[in-house]
C-alpha cells in the first residue's frame, strides 16, 4: 500500500473513531493535512471550534498566525508542513479545554502512525501539551525557542500560536522564536 492509501486508511479510522469521550461532542474529527513528504511535522494541542466545523487543522486566527510565523522562518506552510494535533477531536466542555490524559492516551497511536508515515525529521511542538507528550520529564520553559534531538528526529519547541493571539507579549516571543528557527538548527 502506498503512502497516500495508508494515510487515507488512517483518516478513515480517525473519522470513525469512538475511542474517547470527545467522539460524542465533536462535529468532525480533524486528522491533519499536508504533503506526505513534508519537511516539517507540526503538532498542536487539539482542534478548535472552526476546525471542528470544517475538519481542517489550524484554519482560525491561530492558524493564520501560525502561517505568518512559519513565513518568518522561511517555511511555506502549504508545501513544507504536515499539521496535526495531539488529539483529533475538539476538547469540550468547556470549549477549548486542554485534552485530558486518557483522551491523549486513546489518540496517541494515530499521531505515532502519522509521524512514521510522513517521515519528517523536523517536528515543531506547539505549546506545553504537545511538549509534554514527547518529553514528560522535562520543563517546557527550559526548551522553549530551542531544537532538541531525540530518537533520530529534531524537535523545535515554542508556545502555541493561540497564546500569541491572546497576549502581545507571547506574540513577540513567538516571532523571535520562528525568526531564529533555521539559524538554530
Ligand atoms: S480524540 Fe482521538 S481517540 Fe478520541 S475520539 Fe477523537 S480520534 Fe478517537
Amino acid at each position: 500500500m502506498n503512502k497516500t492509501s495508508r494515510m487515507e486508511k488512517l483518516n478513515r479510522e480517525i473519522g470513525l473513531c469512538v475511542k474517547c469521550r470527545l467522539s460524542i461532542t465533536r462535529i468532525k474529527p480533524v486528522p491533519g493535512e499536508g504533503p506526505l513528504d513534508a519537511d516539517y511535522f507540526i503538532i498542536g494541542q487539539g482542534p478548535g471550534a472552526n476546525e471542528d466545523e470544517t475538519g481542517r487543522p489550524f484554519i482560525g486566527r491561530s492558524g493564520k498566525l501560525l502561517t505568518e510565523l512559519l513565513a518568518l522562518a522561511g517555511i511555506d506552510r502549504s508545501k513544507e508542513t504536515f499539521i496535526t494535533s495531539i488529539v483529533k477531536c475538539l476538547p469540550t466542555p468547556p470549549l477549548n479545554r486542554k485534552p485530558r490524559p486518557d483522551e491523549i492516551a486513546a489518540c496517541c497511536d494515530y499521531l505515532a502512525r502519522q509521524i512514521e508515515l510522513v517521515g519528517s525529521k523536523k517536528i515543531i511542538l506547539l505549546g506545553d501539551v504537545a511538549f509534554r507528550r514527547f518529553f514528560p520529564k522535562d520543563k517546557f520553559s527550559d526548551w522553549r525557542g530551542k531544537w532538541r534531538d531525540s530518537g533520530g528526529r529534531k524537535y523545535f519547541i515554542s508556545y502555541h500560536p493561540a497564546a500569541g493571539i491572546r497576549f502581545q507579549k507571547f506574540k513577540k516571543i513567538l516571532e523571535a522564536d520562528y525568526k531564529a528557527i533555521n539559524k538554530l538548527d
